[in-house]
């Protein structure tokens, strides 16, 4: 079953006009190609969607990274002043 791509009426598979307003019909052909094309497009989408999901969450893995780094720089000092303390102290 299919439907008239004018008035939306229900008509046999593989007719090529619309045997309520005589609209002629996509063939079988054009329809399975619009059909894969679709799917190729919902999937570059989901490949895209993928894409940014992995930028996000390299962002965070970097600034994560960061932050870390920062903190060993910050805990290096720190064990440098204790060890560098003027005797005396
Ligand atoms: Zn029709």
């Amino acid at each position: 079953m299919g439907f008239c791509i004018n008035c939306g009426n229900q008509h046999q598979d593989g007719v090529r006009f619309c045997r309520f307003c005589g609209t002629a019909q996509p063939s079988e052909q054009l329809l399975a190609r619009l059909r894969s094309e679709a799917e190729q497009i919902r999937l570059l989408v989901m490949q895209m969607q993928q894409q940014q999901a992995n930028a996000q969450n390299d962002a965070y893995a970097r600034l994560e990274a960061m932050r870390l780094q920062a903190e060993a720089a910050a805990r290096a000092k720190n064990q440098q002043n204790q060890t560098f303390r003027p005797p005396g102290w």
